[in-house]
């Protein structure tokens, strides 16, 4: 339909034309001009799935000083290691809306994968972005607002490569749901169909982010969009990200999610991992020996190589990789010391694998930093929190306790005890659990505890005692199924997990005083219960990783006030979340998942349909309140209707055209290979008469739209993240923020534009722009906040001009101000300036 932009883009915009990476590319390019053509196939792709200690290996070019990179998951932590911190999910460190700790975090988790070894993070991920509710890996990120997303994906990325370690941010893009995610061969990956502005204004944003933070990598998702597949999508690469963002690092796919050779190739892809064609673990390859004979051949222009072996070293030497950079020593594979060095090997030697090196450091600390400032004070009845430490309290729910076996499923592909993460490759094993009964414990609490989820009929009520509940909701990803949840919740749905509302429901009928504990991936349904006069208060958790106990115990005694906010809406009923973001079930063919409702998701949605929700996005009390006063607003930057000409392109480095010498990939004498194992090389014989066929007539059918000439980019780019005249501040907006109670706490003070009202264009009513959190307030203290609106953030996506637009430059845009998006009292109009 009509704006549902697939258009082909060629060529592959050659990286290197900012000037914040034109000495990585001018290294990068000293190497590549010495590289022969195995050594640059060799590392653009992975040498197979289970061929390495990592989950992704690339080859390695040493006569040029180059190893094998080892990538590897994944958001939270190190995926299947020891010795590693399991850091709070994506959702829990959005809940914190503390622009601090999603900085210190990223640094935590850079430190660790460094101390292994590991090139990579596959990490942050910030698609989805959650667009429905039921989406298996919405957890992975930070909150269903393309700005909360955004930060917390662009900060996770700046810390994790202040330690050199390259963060690929995940996953490009529309990549909704679970089920039906990739290509097989007996059908499509599900299609994600989306107008141009809803890609721009939603789900582009935190990638746009990301890039302008200097991303390394970016990971193509297993879908489709518009109906052709990420992974060889020449519009969604060459243009919206390599040319339109200005990413200058290497586009990695995701596993697997490659379906072609030369196509992919063409449409802008840099890496293969892990490397392995149609079949994997039967050394197939799109790329590796056959992307040799590609080029060899003709089929895949030397240009093209050239740029993606250039982009994949210009990254590593971004980093700082090229010196004192440790080797992995630990493997993905086995927790054993000694192991399989090729387990996907027919025969492979053996060796140690795990070193067992701790990287732990004092990350813990910054792990329960993140636990506690996002646990999300949603109800609290005559102020029932924070407890008395005398209290009397039964605590029910096998949630308040960890799995006694911590780490028996494998990608935590089950939901047994605390829930501290979702499952699949964005889990990492916990080097322990501080459970929540772990925290009672510590505190020398008066308590009892029933470690079942049926409620215990034995269990008697005194006045005064208070029940504890606790309850989850987990999800995950696809190759995974618990309990009947192929990743997404497409059987519980957003009910809690494990009969929790029923347990809820019954210790509400004998306590007076009910609180309810809430770990979760997402929203959940709780209207069985949430009105019941016994409960007092709810807390949201959210997935705490490892650091699950004392965070909760120092909110629920009262050492600090709670401060988090929750980074999504929580409805009263599913249907109100609107029909278009359900789960698309089985289709014959492709199936097709159309977003029509557009711009509308989560907050703009309900706000559009006029829905209460039970709890709005941004919604968090605390033990003491806040005002919000004193709002100022000045201009920096005057705005116009059309930004500012985009700067050009900077010079790129360039080579020789010419087809390499068959040679180059001949293998070399005596070599002793492992069977299944991903090479470059070519037999003689393929590679001579690869090469012969060079000149030949009978080419490869390039895609419609194919052209080789490099154009001058789109008038939205020009430096990393887009035309660097997007990111200028339009205004700064400050306030002041007082506490008014009688505790200390800390406030979140939080931004959202409303368009001028006499546009013709349709924009959600407000959207968040820029949020703050204070530092801890005492009692009568305030705190001057400063936040900041760019041009950016005052226009619209102009599907025909392409290029982001100020709708009414004169018109007084409402910039709204408040600790929620159904609670903004402040109001400065940019017109009036009042
Ligand atoms: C996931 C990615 C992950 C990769 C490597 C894929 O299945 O979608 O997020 O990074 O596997 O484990």
């Amino acid at each position: 339909p009509d704006g549902y932009v697939a258009a082909p883009y060629y060529p592959t915009p050659h990286g290197g034309w900012t000037a914040d990476w034109s000495e990585s590319y001018r290294k990068a390019s000293l190497l590549v001009s010495n590289m022969t053509l195995a050594e640059k196939t060799n590392i653009t792709a992975g040498t197979g799935i289970y061929m390495g200690r990592c989950v992704g290996n690339t080859g390695s070019a040493l006569r040029v000083g180059f190893p094998q990179m080892c990538l590897q998951d994944g958001p939270l932590g190190i995926r299947n290691s020891d010795h590693n911190t399991a850091f709070p999910a994506g959702i829990t460190v959005g809940a914190t809306f503390d622009k601090d700790l999603m900085r210190r975090r990223g640094e935590a988790l850079g430190e660790e994968f460094r101390g292994k070894g590991i090139n990579v993070y596959l990490g942050p991920s910030v698609g989805p972005l959650g667009r429905k509710p039921r989406g298996g890996r919405n957890w992975e990120g930070f909150g269903a607002d393309p700005v909360l997303q955004a930060f917390g994906g662009a900060l996770t990325v700046e810390g994790v490569q202040s330690k050199g370690v390259i963060a690929a941010i995940k996953h490009f893009i529309a990549n909704e749901q679970e089920m039906f995610r990739m290509y097989n061969p007996f059908q499509a990956g599900i299609s994600s169909n989306l107008d141009d502005r809803t890609l721009h204004e939603l789900y582009l944003w935190p990638f746009a982010e990301g890039v302008r933070s200097g991303v390394g990598s970016v990971m193509i998702s297993y879908n489709a969009v518009n109906g052709s597949a990420c992974s060889q999508n020449s519009y969604l690469i060459n243009n919206v990200l390599k040319d339109e963002l200005g990413f200058q690092g290497f586009v990695v796919s995701d596993w697997l999610a490659q379906i072609s050779g030369v196509s992919s190739a063409l449409a802008g892809l840099d890496m293969s991992m892990p490397g392995d064609g149609a079949v994997p673990l039967f050394g197939d390859s799109y790329w590796m020996y056959e992307l040799s004979r590609s080029v060899l051949n003709g089929s895949v222009p030397v240009d093209r190589l050239n740029d993606m072996t250039t982009r994949v070293l210009a990254a590593w030497f971004q980093m700082g990789q090229d010196s004192n950079y440790p080797s992995p020593n630990f493997d993905t594979n086995t927790q054993d010391e000694t192991g399989l060095l090729y387990p996907g090997a027919l025969f492979s030697p053996k060796g140690v694998v795990n070193e067992f090196v701790n990287v732990q450091a004092n990350h813990a600390d910054v792990a329960k930093e993140v636990a506690r400032d996002a646990i999300t004070l949603l109800k609290n009845i005559n102020n029932t929190l924070p407890l008395k430490l005398n209290s009397t309290l039964k605590v029910f729910g096998t949630d308040a306790e960890k799995n006694s076996d911590l780490n028996s499923c494998s990608d935590q592909g089950c939901d047994k005890g605390t829930l501290g993460m979702g499952w699949g490759s964005g889990s990492a094993r916990y080097p322990y659990m501080d459970s929540p009964i772990d925290g009672l414990k510590a505190r020398g609490a008066n308590y009892k505890f029933y470690d079942t989820n049926l409620f215990p009929i034995t269990d008697k009520a005194s006045p005064g005692d208070v029940a504890l509940v606790f309850i989850n909701a987990d999800s995950g990803e696809n190759y995974i199924t618990v309990e009947a949840n192929a990743g997404d919740r497409n059987i519980v749905g957003l009910k809690a997990w494990h009969n929790g509302d029923d347990l809820v429901k019954a210790a509400a009928k004998k306590y007076d005083t009910v609180v309810v504990i809430v770990h979760t991936v997402g929203p959940i349904l709780m209207e069985e219960w949430i009105d019941l006069p016994s409960v007092k208060a709810v807390l949201f958790a959210h997935l705490p990783g490892q650091e699950a106990g004392d965070s909760l115990m120092q909110v629920l005694y009262g050492d600090v006030a709670p401060s988090g906010h929750l980074p999504y809406t929580i409805a009263k009923q599913e249907s109100d979340y609107g029909e278009s973001v359900e789960l698309v079930g089985f289709q014959l063919g492709q199936p097709q998942d159309t977003f029509s409702e557009g711009l509308y998701i989560d907050y703009r949605h309900f706000n559009k349909e006029g829905i209460t929700p039970r709890f709005a996005f941004g919604h968090g009390l605390s033990y003491t309140s806040f005002s919000f006063s004193n709002a100022s607003i000045s201009s920096v930057t005057p705005l116009t209707a059309v930004p500012p000409t985009r700067p050009a392109k900077g010079e790129v480095p360039s080579y020789s055209t010419a087809i390499p010498p068959a040679s180059e990939a001949y293998w070399p004498e005596k070599f002793d290979r492992i069977w299944r194992y991903l090479y470059s090389w070519l037999d003689k014989s393929d590679a001579d008469k690869a090469a012969a066929k060079a000149n030949s007539t009978d080419k490869y059918p390039y895609p419609e739209g194919y052209s080789t000439v490099q154009k001058a980019g789109p008038a939205a780019g020009g430096a990393q993240g887009g035309n660097p005249a997007l990111f200028d501040t339009a205004y700064t907006i400050s306030v002041t923020v007082s506490n008014t109670g009688k505790v200390a706490g800390k406030a979140v003070a939080q931004l959202y534009v409303q368009f001028p009202t006499d546009i013709s264009i349709d924009t959600p009513v407000i959207q968040l722009r820029d949020f703050e959190k204070t530092r801890e307030l005492a009692p009568g203290e305030s705190q001057v906040v400063k936040m900041r609106v760019t041009r950016k953030d005052l226009s619209v996506w102009d599907t025909v001009s392409q290029n982001w637009i100020v709708p009414n430059v004169g018109g007084d845009y409402g910039l709204w101000i408040g600790e929620a998006s159904d609670k903004l009292g402040l109001r400065c109009g940019t017109s009036t300036g009042r």
